[in-house]
């Protein structure tokens, strides 16, 4: 078979979007000799701060797309919530990879979960909702809790609202707007879990093995790697993310998000067709992080190894670490095996992902340990036991 010519060194790739993940994109991209172009509505942006080009345009703002994709050799994105019309301009001018076709179906919660389920992939039970009547009785069908989300989108647990019982469905439609939405029964997991693979222009297909999530008011606060799960567990999960990332032919990084629940069943709770949050320990813990098979995957090369060097965990850094004043930088270097990795942002807001510190060690337990040590020094904690530690 034909494969198109890989896109080589010395050529630009353009990146949608503009926030951390365009920026460890745009780090692997420019060490293999790359040039990287971002386009975004904003300005001074993780992405645009070390890419060679920053382009400030609305996604909308097509004659500017087609520009920004008539200078680079292939388009990717970082960001699934730019709108299709945006990837299909980019692609008259340059492939764009993964293809449009992808962010429609990803960037929608009812398009995605209609259509893992019409592929016979195990999701959590929903319900498309459109008025205070459907909520209702999609709250009897599923019963509750339940949880109501946007149907389009929506990340990191915004647009969301957890409904307990049934006095405060007025309320839950009321929270979201009484736009489109789906309702989900409420999935009472043991773990959430996620892996994160690519796939080639010539189908070939890597991935990340299983990564253990703790999330905190709906967003990612810690991973681990490789997850605490049954060896059967995780290669179940390996299997449903290769048939999603070919049922999708992606040609580029997805991430898929699980529950397993307590009989050990996976459900995937969502798609995220990008490198992602979870797989961020892949850049000081793999041989090739998951930006660099991103890059692999567009341009059309080999992926490198997938080989993890050490058990490793990821903690987010959100904007309520700053608290009024600057985190004790000093002090969370401190631990040697941690790694710090800040995302250029300018105003640390509460829930806002600043950056992330990724600890290896021998086991999961002491990375796990020295990653909430060293988070605790920041906040100017010097008492590290008083570190919860998720245990399975
Ligand atoms: P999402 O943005 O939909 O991935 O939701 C963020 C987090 O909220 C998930 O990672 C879970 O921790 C929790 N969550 C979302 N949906 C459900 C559900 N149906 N059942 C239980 N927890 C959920």
């Amino acid at each position: 078979m034909n494969h198109p010519k890989p896109v080589l060194p010395g050529n630009a790739i353009g990146v949608l979007g503009s926030g951390q993940l365009g920026r460890m994109f745009a780090i692997a991209a420019r060490r293999m000799g790359y040039r990287v172009h971002t386009l975004s509505p904003d300005e001074d942006t993780p992405t645009g701060q070390v890419a060679d080009l920053e382009v400030n345009a609305p996604y909308e703002d097509l004659d500017a797309v087609r520009k920004f994709a008539a200078a680079v050799s292939v388009v990717t994105f970082e960001f699934e919530n730019v709108p299709a019309e945006t990837a299909a301009a980019a692609s008259r001018c340059a492939p764009v990879r993964p293809s449009g076709h992808v962010l429609h179906t990803t960037q929608h919660r009812l398009r995605e979960k209609t259509f893992l389920l019409n592929s016979g992939f195990p999701v959590t039970e929903f319900r498309r909702i459109t008025s205070l009547a459907d909520l209702t009785e999609a709250a009897h069908a599923i019963g509750l809790p339940a949880i109501l989300k946007t149907a389009g989108f929506g990340y990191d647990g915004k647009g969301q609202f957890r409904i307990r019982d049934q006095g405060e469905l007025p309320a839950a439609w009321a929270s979201l707007g009484e736009k489109e939405a789906v309702l989900e029964a409420f999935v009472d997991f043991e773990c959430e879990i996620s892996v994160v693979a690519a796939r080639g222009l010539n189908f070939v297909f890597v991935h990340s093995g299983a990564i253990e999530n703790y999330h905190r008011n709906g967003i990612l606060d810690i991973s681990i790697a490789p997850a605490r799960v049954p060896p059967e567990v995780a290669q179940r999960a390996i299997e449903i993310t290769r048939e999603v990332l070919e049922k999708l032919e992606i040609v580029g990084v997805l991430c898929v998000e699980f529950f397993v629940r307590k009989d050990g069943q996976l459900l995937i709770n969502e798609l995220a067709p990008r490198p992602h949050n979870s797989g961020h320990f892949t850049f000081d813990a793999n041989i090739t992080s998951q930006f660099e098979q991103q890059l692999r995957a567009v341009c059309g090369l080999p992926f490198g190894s997938v080989n993890q060097l050490a058990p490793a965990s990821m903690a987010n850094l959100l904007g309520d670490l700053w608290n009024d004043c600057e985190p004790d930088w000093a002090a969370g270097a401190s631990i040697p095996d941690v790694k710090l990795h800040l995302y250029g942002k300018l105003s640390p807001r509460p829930g806002r992902k600043m950056g992330h510190l990724t600890a290896l060690a021998s086991t999961t337990e002491q990375a796990l340990s020295d990653v909430q040590r060293a988070r605790a020094l920041l906040r100017g904690k010097q008492i590290a036991t008083s570190v919860q530690l998720p245990s399975l």
